[in-house]
């Protein structure tokens, strides 16, 4: 008979900055699946879970799976939310012998009892299953990966690509790390290497830039017999957080001396290529100047907002840079997402084609991204927000920004949501009726992701800072926990 498997997902990407608190209503807004359910939405998508299943399924394993869960980014998660998410897990392993657990997690989760989520989890699980249980992890590259979570998990595999597009891939190569060590044919155990920095400078992408070569010496790495994974993780700079920073892991066995001194030089590179940054980060004037002229060649201007991504727990009502592309009279032109539930209720009792007056977005902290706008504004269209992805990142699955309206305010169509998501799909507007490939300007809220889906159509792609709280000037936000001196908040003597 096949190995006996737990398999769960869990993820939260925490900005311990955000005063949004996250509690069981905001994973039950994105998705709480148990077992089936999970296996149903997520099993043949690019999800971490379809590829536990696609190894699973090679070597006949008998797999139990718990639940897939996440919130979106937002603040820190409640201990009773976490007991909530955590209670299935443990019970099931104390109710059943399993030869190995495998985890999908993200790996940057604050507890408002303790900073480090994922280490918790496995150190719950440990209590019960003890120390010779194999237990494999993955993670997103922005994690900020723990030593309790590489002391606790054997086996740590992360995303090798942002925008991430290999969720699949990760998950059957921890899988697979997993299956050979059930097998009693490998021993693997992770090591880490980290620096004192916020983050990777370009937050890891590795569309272009030095990660690329990284990534590709990290792969070499891994051809090597003794050497199973090795996991480049940016971090995640919003997590006010000790154990915060780029670090990379070696899962592997042998000569860990090696491994170590492997890890040291990617490690290196992150830190002496610190001022290396990719991103023009434009004020929203700028951006709004360059929209104002914008002749359209090849396909859109893409504007990324990438102060105010949903997906780095931004709220995503700032309204500074929607204001600039007002004053600057840019048209035939999209903006989204803004998020302002109470506006977009408003909207779902106003006849389409009427005009309306609305107090739009900036109402969760003013002094990150701007105030609300006072807007006169026509109603074009009213939904549920769902939508299904059609792009690389989310194929195939489905999501919802909750209620959901489409305004035009001046030559601008602007997508006012309740749910903060980030844009990384094209359905994210097509599903409301804009197309952004006739637009001549498509402005978004997001930092990398967005690329995937939207570079293909744009003409040309610029970036901007309109001071929400995923600004890259860090020294406006009130970091307390992390280790100082650390890259950028403080100045190293080698410049
Ligand atoms: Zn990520």
């Amino acid at each position: 008979m096949g190995f006996q498997v737990l398999t769960a997902e869990i993820s939260h990407e925490t900005n311990s900055f955000s005063l949004q608190e996250t509690d069981e209503r905001a994973f039950m807004s994105r998705y709480v699946l148990m077992g089936a359910a999970a296996i149903a939405e997520r099993g043949q998508a690019n999800t971490e879970l379809a590829g536990f299943l696609d190894v699973g399924r090679d070597h006949a394993w008998q797999v139990n799976h718990v639940l897939s869960a996440a919130a979106g980014p937002s603040g820190k998660v409640r201990g009773t939310t976490f007991d909530w998410l955590c209670g299935p897990i443990i019970s099931t392993i104390k109710q059943n012998k399993f030869d190995g657990i495998l985890l999908g997690l993200h790996g940057a989760m604050d507890l408002d009892c303790c900073e480090d989520g994922e280490g918790e989890l496995l150190r719950r699980i440990r209590s019960v299953v003890g120390s010779d249980m194999p237990i494999a992890i993955t993670l997103d590259s922005h994690a900020n990966v723990s030593r309790q979570m590489c002391k606790l998990a054997d086996i740590i595999v992360s995303f090798k690509t942002y925008p991430h597009v290999d969720m699949r891939h990760t998950g059957r190569q921890a899988a697979e790390i997993l299956h050979r060590t059930m097998a009693g044919e490998i021993k693997p155990r992770t090591i880490r290497v980290s620096r004192p920095m916020l983050e990777d400078v370009n937050g890891g992408r590795t569309d272009i830039g030095p990660m690329i070569d990284r990534i590709a010496a990290a792969r070499a790495y891994e051809q090597q017999a003794d050497v199973f994974a090795v996991s480049i993780n940016a971090g995640f700079a919003s997590a006010d957080v000790a154990e915060v920073g780029p670090t990379v892991t070696v899962t592997g066995q042998g000569d860990f001396a090696a491994h170590t001194a492997f890890a040291e030089t990617i490690a290196d590179d992150i830190w002496n290529r610190r001022h290396e940054v990719l991103n023009d980060y434009l004020s929203v004037d700028e951006a709004a100047a360059i929209a104002a002229a914008y002749e359209p060649v090849e396909g859109p201007l893409v504007i990324a907002d990438y102060a105010d991504n949903p997906g780095a727990g931004g709220y995503g009502d700032s309204t500074n840079l929607l204001g600039a592309l007002l004053d600057a009279g840019v048209s035939n032109a999209c903006f989204g997402p803004m998020v302002d539930g109470e506006v977009a209720k408003k909207l779902h009792s106003t006849v389409v084609g009427e005009r309306v007056h609305i107090v739009l977005g900036g109402k969760t902290d003013a002094s990150f991204g701007g105030g609300p706008l006072a807007l006169e504004v026509e109603l074009v269209s009213v939904s549920d927000g769902r939508f299904t992805g059609d792009g690389p990142m989310i194929h195939g699955l489905g999501g919802s920004f909750g209620p959901t309206a489409v305004v035009r305010a001046g030559g601008i169509e602007i997508l006012v949501v309740t749910i903060a998501r980030q844009i990384l799909d094209l359905q994210q507007f097509k599903a409301f009726g804009i197309d952004p490939q006739s637009n001549r300007v498509v402005a978004l809220k997001s930092m990398q992701h967005f690329r995937a889906a939207f570079e293909p159509i744009a003409g040309q792609v610029i970036v901007c800072d309109s001071g929400a709280l995923c600004t890259p000037r860090y020294d406006r936000l009130p970091y307390r926990n992390v280790p100082r001196p650390i890259f950028p908040l403080d100045q190293f003597e080698n410049g």
